[in-house]
């Protein structure tokens, strides 16, 4: 993967695509929490006449596919800040040195994407932290790893002592908390830690009205039912059975999606045969 390029940029906010936090079903806590973090954000100066130290990371923590890559794109709405989107493994090289210079463009793109924003904001996703940022020394080939987690932390740190006005929030997604090395963790860094787990049957259900809002269901649908049988779904499995209960009812012919595609879709989705590939956003 010598040659694999970094594409990161994305700008979000206020444009006709962008998320926000009501599509995101359930996570009632991990938004509360969320949401409270960017209000310092979203207040640089009266957080910082407070003597609150700026925020700079915050990680989002918990199995795939339970909105965690929303929630972060909902983060940038809400602030109106740059989105600026990577994954840990993009940062893994066999040259040594390659990473770190991958972390240094990264923040330094985000700064210059800040400066062009009213908020002055920027927001740095790092899906999968725990490749990027897994504990020093434990892999084999750890000097490079090394190179780029210690880069990450010395562009975190640099930050606050940063002279121009721009502010850059870095969120973390990981399934592996206890992969990553503790240094991320200590204040400054990733000091704010929100838990993303899977929904419960009432977070379900609000999923599944999600994402059959504007698909057309027969009367004979009850989600309610379909929210009871799918306990340790995530958002991601009830979005693809959603999707495979479209796909069965468009197969048979029918232009509304009824139970008994629903109930084969749940079936489908149980059985794994398609997990692997729901779509990323
Ligand atoms: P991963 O850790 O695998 O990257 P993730 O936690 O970042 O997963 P997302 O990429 O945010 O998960 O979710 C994948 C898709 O699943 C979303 O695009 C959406 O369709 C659906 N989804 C997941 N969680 C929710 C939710 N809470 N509400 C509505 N849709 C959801």
């Amino acid at each position: 993967p010598g040659s694999r390029r970094f594409e990161v940029v994305q700008s979000e906010g206020g444009g006709p695509a962008s998320i926000t936090f009501d599509d995101i079903g359930g996570q009632e806590m991990a938004k509360r929490e969320l949401i409270e973090a960017l209000d310092f954000v979203r207040q640089p100066e009266r957080a910082r006449r407070l003597g609150i130290r700026p925020l700079r990371g915050i990680l989002l923590a918990g199995p795939p596919g339970t909105g965690k890559t929303m929630m972060a794109r909902a983060a940038a709405g809400y602030t109106d800040a740059a989105f600026l989107v990577a994954s840990g493994s993009q940062f893994v090289e066999m040259y040594a040195g390659v990473g770190a210079q991958r972390v240094r463009e990264l923040f330094r793109r985000a700064r210059q994407l800040a400066r062009q924003r009213k908020s002055r904001t920027a927001i740095i996703f790092i899906d999968e932290l725990e490749v990027l940022g897994g504990q020093r020394g434990r892999h084999t080939s750890h000097l490079e790893y090394d190179q780029t987690l210690n880069q990450l932390l010395v562009e975190m740190d640099g930050m606050s002592s940063r002279v121009e006005d721009v502010q850059v929030l870095v969120i973390g997604a990981t399934n592996r908390v206890d992969l990553l090395d503790s240094a991320l963790m200590r204040p400054g860094r990733f000091d704010r830690v929100v838990r993303v787990d899977l929904p419960d049957r009432e977070a379900r259900l609000q999923i599944l009205r999600l994402h059959a809002r504007n698909r057309p269901l027969a009367e004979d649908v009850d989600l309610d039912a379909i929210a009871r049988e799918t306990f340790g779904f995530s958002g991601a499995h009830l979005e693809a059975v959603i999707n495979e209960a479209a796909i069965a009812a468009l197969r048979a012919g029918r232009d509304r999606i009824g139970a008994a595609d629903l109930r084969e879709a749940v079936d489908k989705v149980m059985l794994g045969e398609r997990l692997d590939r729901r779509p990323t956003p």
